[in-house]
């Protein structure tokens, strides 16, 4: 795409072939202290412009750990095109580790924002001109919210090509089917012409060594294939294109005994988690109803009916094989 020279941010120019850290600022303290979103800006030679946005969700903090050794770690000095790495996207619900704003509003229900609307559709409306209409591609980095822990997997449109690609090229093995929630960064980048993929791994409040590792690889695959750096993908051992998924809610209120892990292939009727009153008596089972592998699953063993205890995604049996294999050969066991 071709943009206008320089590319600028909040009026402060970023020429081709340099690297800028800049603060836009979004809001202002109780104290009257400017509020601002910390950016990097690496720029080399010509090329399409790629966002990397952490923390939308202020207490999922795997994010900042995947820019942080991305940007320490890697080679730019061949950079064709421009890296917009966006660390802490909500500074106040990152300086509350608090997954919303102070307002209580999700700053993902809230793209594109509007500059004279609440505290959320400021920021929203901050991030959306100055990173994501400035930019070709993007990348949106997440974790499971709450107390609920996600086996990587990367989420997308994939009626959208240009999703597709960026799903691809990744190279996470799972790879999920949806278009994102109403006003959420990612369903509104793509609808202003910017396709943007989900990468989601782990659990809030923590650095997880392994998903942090899952997404810098992911970050560096893309950016290969969008020839903005050298080299050739790292092709994962398979992909899984998943379109459905369950949430395996509790029926009753107890205490839990988990049976599975992240990542693990289930067969039909498998057994999920057993629930038990407070003297340690059974009172029900969760079985997988369908041949799948473990999305995401809960850390805290304690439910009230209706809690989600388990995300899995559906798969047909010769997947399920298939993710076996993988699983059970060891390279798929990552764990936090
Ligand atoms: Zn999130």
């Amino acid at each position: 795409m071709t943009r206008r020279e320089p590319l600028s941010f909040a009026g402060t120019p970023v020429p081709l072939g340099t690297t800028a850290e800049l603060r836009l600022k979004v809001a202002e303290t109780y104290t009257a202290d400017p509020v601002a979103v910390p950016v990097t800006v690496v720029r080399g030679a010509p090329g399409p412009t790629l966002f990397v946005t952490a923390t939308v969700h202020g207490d999922e903090i795997n994010g900042v750990g995947i820019l942080r050794g991305l940007l320490n770690d890697s080679d730019f000095s061949g950079l064709k095109g421009t890296l917009i790495a966006v660390p802490v996207a909500n500074v106040p619900g990152f300086l509350n580790q608090d997954r919303r704003l102070p307002d209580r509003r999700d700053l993902n229900r809230s793209f594109p924002g509007s500059r004279s609307g609440s505290l959320a559709a400021r920021l929203a409306d901050v991030l959306f001109r100055e990173v994501v209409r400035q930019s070709d591609y993007g990348i949106d980095l997440h974790t499971g919210g709450g107390e609920r822990s996600n086996f990587p997997q990367v989420r997308g449109d994939l009626a959208n090509p240009g999703v597709i690609e960026l799903a691809q090229a990744f190279g996470c093995p799972l790879i999920l089917d949806g278009t994102g929630p109403d006003a959420s960064l990612r369903k509104t980048a793509v609808a202003a012409g910017v396709p943007t993929l989900v990468y989601e791994a782990g659990s809030a409040r923590r650095f997880e060594r392994p998903f942090i590792e899952v997404g810098i690889s992911g970050i560096l695959n893309v950016m290969r294939h969008l020839r903005m750096l050298p080299g050739e993908i790292v092709e994962p051992p398979l992909r899984l294109w998943v379109d459905r998924t369950h949430w395996i809610r509790a029926r009753a209120g107890g205490i839990l005994d988990i049976k599975v892990e992240l990542g693990q292939p289930l067969r039909r009727g498998e057994t999920i988690s057993i629930n038990t009153n407070p003297f340690g008596r059974e009172r029900s089972q969760l079985k997988a109803p369908c041949g799948g592998v473990v999305l995401g699953l809960t850390q805290l063993p304690l439910v009230h009916p209706g809690d989600a205890v388990c995300h899995m995604a559906r798969l047909d049996s010769r997947e399920v094989v298939a993710w076996g294999e993988y699983w059970n050969g060891g390279s798929g066991r990552i764990r936090s």
